[in-house]
């Protein structure tokens, strides 16, 4: 069994979406400062690094983080690479391999650098998602901040993920992980009312044992 960590590093340096909250980790005790322990705590918007958005960051009446079960996190996933031009949404076409997991990480590799916010990201289709559900998919994710473009006010793949009550991963880092079957761990931390939750995001790569 081998495990793959698909999650940045959360320090000062990571990016979030502009205007929101940066990660920042505030050490109140310390053995330099003469304590007996270290004792720190973080300020940071949900969204930083890899994590999940909760129905309630993208719909009025939609499930905080604290209320979503847990299936859609943990279980099989495939790892698709796609190509893509920057800025563009990933279409159904663009898939080119049968869907064969119930969860689906998409590797784009338009946002290689986890500490730099480069707008030009891809995203997916409402007709993706759509595709998706219907062949019984439960999460979606992939390798950029948002499951829609950076200009994309209405948020159509937001919407269209609420529709069939998948879950979405975002911000995952796929370069080093070949396309093919795994399982994927992703838990939320229960937050009540959380809009969104940072996750530690793995694949095991090989049965667990
Ligand atoms: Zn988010």
């Amino acid at each position: 069994m081998r495990i793959l960590d698909i999650s940045p590093t959360l320090r000062p340096e990571i990016a979030v979406w502009p205007g929101d909250t940066g990660f920042s980790r505030e050490v109140a005790l310390s053995f330099e400062k003469g304590n007996n322990l270290v004792l720190s705590g973080i300020t940071t918007t949900l969204h930083v690094g890899a994590h999940t958005d909760a129905p309630n960051h993208y719909h009025p009446k939609g499930q905080a983080m604290h209320e979503r079960s847990l299936e859609r996190y943990l279980g099989p996933c495939q790892v698709i690479a796609v190509d893509c031009a920057a800025g563009t949404r990933i279409q159904v076409a663009d898939l080119g391999v049968e869907i064969q997991a119930p969860r689906v990480l998409f590797k784009t590799g338009s946002f290689p650098n986890p500490e730099h916010f480069n707008t030009d990201f891809c995203s997916l289709s409402p007709e993706l998602v759509a595709h998706l559900a219907q062949a019984g998919v439960v999460l979606v994710g992939l390798d950029t901040p948002s499951v829609d473009l950076y200009a994309d006010q209405a948020l159509l793949s937001h919407n269209a993920i609420h529709r069939a009550d998948m879950g979405i991963l975002e911000g995952v880092v796929l370069d080093q992980v070949e396309p093919g079957i795994y399982t994927l761990i992703a838990l939320p931390l229960k937050i009540e009312g959380g809009d969104a939750s940072p996750v530690r995001a793995v694949l095991v790569d090989g049965a667990m044992s």
